[in-house]
This record gives C-alpha cells, structure tokens and sequence, in this order.
C-alpha cells in the first residue's frame, strides 16, 4: 500500500486533527479495533486505532515519560510494576530505564497491536525487548480483578471510552485498581483532556478523590492529541503524589527528553478553569 499526499483525519467529540501521510504501512481489523499505521509527511510514524490517534514518533516520548517517571518517582522503592494497554510498548520502553525495576507486566487486550508496533515502530515498542517484561494478552479489568496486592505502581495507557477501553472508565476498575496494589502503591492513568473532555476528567478525578487518600491530575503537552494536551489522574494511599520521593539521575536525565523535576512539579499547576473542574470532582466525591 502507498500513497501520496494524501491527508487523514481524526474526527471525534467535534473535533478534528488533519495530517498529512505519505504511506500507509499496515492495516489491519483486529478482533478489537481497525488498526492502521502510517508515515507522515512531517511527525515520522502514527498509529490509529479505530480512526483515533494513538501516537506518532514526534511528540510519543512526552506522553510516555510522563506516563512512566511521573507515578515512579512518586514511589519510593518501586519494584513491580504493571501497564494496563499500552500495546505500542512506549511506556514500557520508559519504566525499562530504571535498573531498580524486577518485574514489568502489561496486560493488553489486543495482541494485534502489539505485533504491528514491534514490526512497524520498533523504537517505542523495544521496550517489549526487556527481559523483565511479561506480557498477559486479555481485558486489563479483568487481569486486575484477578491479581489483588501485587504491583507498587499500576500504569492504565488506554484507548479512549466507547471502544474496548470502556471498562478502564467506571469506579468498580478503579477499586480493583486499588486493591490490586500493594501497600505504598501508587496508580496514574490516561484520563484525557481538559480542554475537550472535561466530563471525563471530572468522572475519573471524582472517582480517585472517592476511593484514594491522595489524587491529584497533571497534564502534559502532546501536540498530536486533540487540544494539544491530555491528563493523567495520579493516586495512592501512601503518599502526596505531587511530591517525589526521588528525581532522575544525571545520567538518565540527558536521555529523557520531556521529563525533569521542574516539568512534573508544572503538571499539577492548573489554570481556573481546570481548578473548579478539580474542586468539583473532590466535592462530589
Ligand atoms: N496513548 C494512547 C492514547 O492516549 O490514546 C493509548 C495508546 S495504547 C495503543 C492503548 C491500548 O489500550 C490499545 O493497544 C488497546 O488495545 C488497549 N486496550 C483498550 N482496552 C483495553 C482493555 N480493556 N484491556 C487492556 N488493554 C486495552
């Protein structure tokens, strides 16, 4: 398949991104979702699920080292982590950085993704290369349903509700997420944009605020995403998840090219509007 020229287009929640393909790698219909990966003219590679930016090779690393480094300096001696979707393997690529790591599971429903990526964007799906890394194809509500008291920091890289995604939205998740934890751990999860999807974000952060000690949201800039920018919801029993418990040494702080110190510390600072979205959530709580 190739093309030239041509330009595809996210179209959802009245919003839409263009971008301009010069071919079309692969293309698949899953048991789960259509699966499409393309070349861009300007963003190197971008992978679609059901029509619906997943990632391209520009802007990747700012979500998934936010995604990683965020909930693993919030712990201060992780050792077992889990990823719940993350198919393309960018956030295990990121939490495979840390030598402090023994175990890193995925759960991913759609064991299609994650052939594609390993054959069409090896350089966010090496993280699979890992030997630590196990990976459990199959629904991740149901994955953590069934492994109570087991991992220090749970990762949810989810497509958006409506699809298979839909079960990683709803409070009894998130109590299966808590339980699934052991004492200390901590979770952050994918929980979408401010700008765009404000029900959402004020679902998730009212169900962190409910079930958790401390919940907070930070956001990050990934210009690809609808709006430019998405959130994630951060949590745990243990600890004020704004504060870390360590910062990234020198040596891997050259390689990360989004995350430090001061980009996390600017992720929970929010503007008014984004404010009264988060008292909202803690009031019906
Ligand atoms: N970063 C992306 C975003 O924010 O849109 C998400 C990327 S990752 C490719 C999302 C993955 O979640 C997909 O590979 C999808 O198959 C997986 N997924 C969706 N629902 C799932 C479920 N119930 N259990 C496990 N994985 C799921």
């Amino acid at each position: 398949m190739s093309t030239s020229g041509t330009w595809i287009n996210e179209v959802a929640n009245g919003y839409g991104t263009t971008i301009e393909i010069t071919r079309h790698l692969f293309s698949k219909k899953s048991a789960f979702q259509q699966i499409d990966l393309y070349e861009t003219r300007k963003l190197g590679k971008l992978l679609m699920l059901d029509g619906i930016i997943q990632l391209t090779s520009f802007d990747e690393f700012a979500y998934h080292e936010m995604m990683a480094h965020l909930p693993f300096y919030t712990h201060p001696c992780p050792e077992k982590t889990l990823v719940i979707g993350g198919g393309d393997g960018g956030v295990l690529r990121e939490l495979a950085r840390h030598p402090e790591l023994k175990e890193l599971h995925i759960c991913e429903i759609d064991a299609d993704v994650i052939e594609a990526c390993r054959r069409f964007l090896p350089e966010t799906a090496c993280g699979y290369d890992d030997e630590r890394v196990r990976i459990h194809i199959g629904d991740g509500s149901q994955f953590v349903r069934e492994h109570k008291g087991e991992f220090d920091i749970i990762i949810v890289d989810s497509t958006d509700p409506g699809g298979p995604g839909e079960p990683l939205f709803g409070e009894a998740f998130y109590l299966d997420l808590k339980a699934a934890l052991r004492p200390g751990g901590v979770i952050a999860s994918q929980s979408e944009s401010p700008w765009l999807l404000p029900d959402i974000v004020l679902r998730l952060n009212t169900i962190t605020r409910k079930l958790f000690k401390y919940a907070d949201y930070a956001v990050m800039q990934v210009p690809t995403y609808p709006t430019g920018q998405i959130g994630m919801c951060v949590a745990s029993d243990a600890r004020d998840v704004r504060l870390q418990a360590a910062e990234p040494s020198e040596a891997l702080q050259k390689e990360l090219r989004y995350y430090n110190p001061e980009v996390r510390s600017g992720a929970f600072a929010h503007p008014r509007f984004v404010q009264e979205l988060l008292e909202k959530a803690r009031l019906q709580a």
